[in-house]
């Protein structure tokens, strides 16, 4: 059932007490990996829901964006678009300033990669500020995409990222508080 892939993949995360720094848990989607049955759950649920939507696009977020994202983007006919850190991507690029705790963070997308009018799917391993996210709304929208909605393996609740997408919907497997 729904329930017991969901359960599956859940008990599959592992989390790593201050890492990278005191007070953070770490949720460690390295050992779902390691698990091909969790893996492929993980994958087939995203196609389930994503199936027949019309998306053209699937936007993966450096870097656990791009071990879920192209596998979803092959099953439901939809191409890859890297949304990179600063100075990775070779061809002309836009880019979205984005906060973190400590300082800015860059984001950057390939001109030309998409156009507008285009369907998204984002997908990213973890929702946590929602920060990350919101940078790649806005690269998108720049450009006249509609993110259909945003898709992450792991929500971090309490820390109400969800509230910081505006409208754009987020899709979640397991909701850790
Ligand atoms: P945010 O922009 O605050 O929503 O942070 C989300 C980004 O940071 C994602 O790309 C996550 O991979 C990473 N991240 C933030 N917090 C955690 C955490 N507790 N465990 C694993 N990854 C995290």
């Amino acid at each position: 059932s729904r329930d017991d892939r969901i359960a599956r993949i859940a008990s599959a995360i592992r989390v790593i007490p201050d890492f990278p720094k005191p007070g953070i848990m770490f949720q460690d989607i390295t050992t779902l990996l390691l698990d091909p049955k969790a893996f492929k759950d993980t994958i087939d649920l995203f196609v389930e829901r994503y199936k027949g939507k019309d998306i053209s696009v699937v936007a993966g977020i450096e870097a656990r964006g791009f071990i879920f994202g192209p596998p979803i983007a092959l099953a439901i006919g939809a191409k890859f678009v890297p949304m990179r850190k600063p100075k990775k991507l070779p061809g002309e690029v836009i880019s979205e300033e984005y906060s973190l705790e400590y300082g800015t963070d860059k984001m950057e997308m390939h001109v030309g990669a998409v156009q507008a009018g285009e369907r998204a799917l984002i997908i990213d391993d973890l929702i946590a500020t929602g920060g990350t996210l919101c940078a790649a709304i806005r690269l998108l929208e720049r450009v006249g995409v509609h993110v259909v909605e945003c898709a992450c393996v792991i929500e971090l609740a309490d820390l109400k990222g969800r509230e910081r997408l505006g409208d754009r919907p987020l899709f979640v497997l397991v909701s850790s508080t």
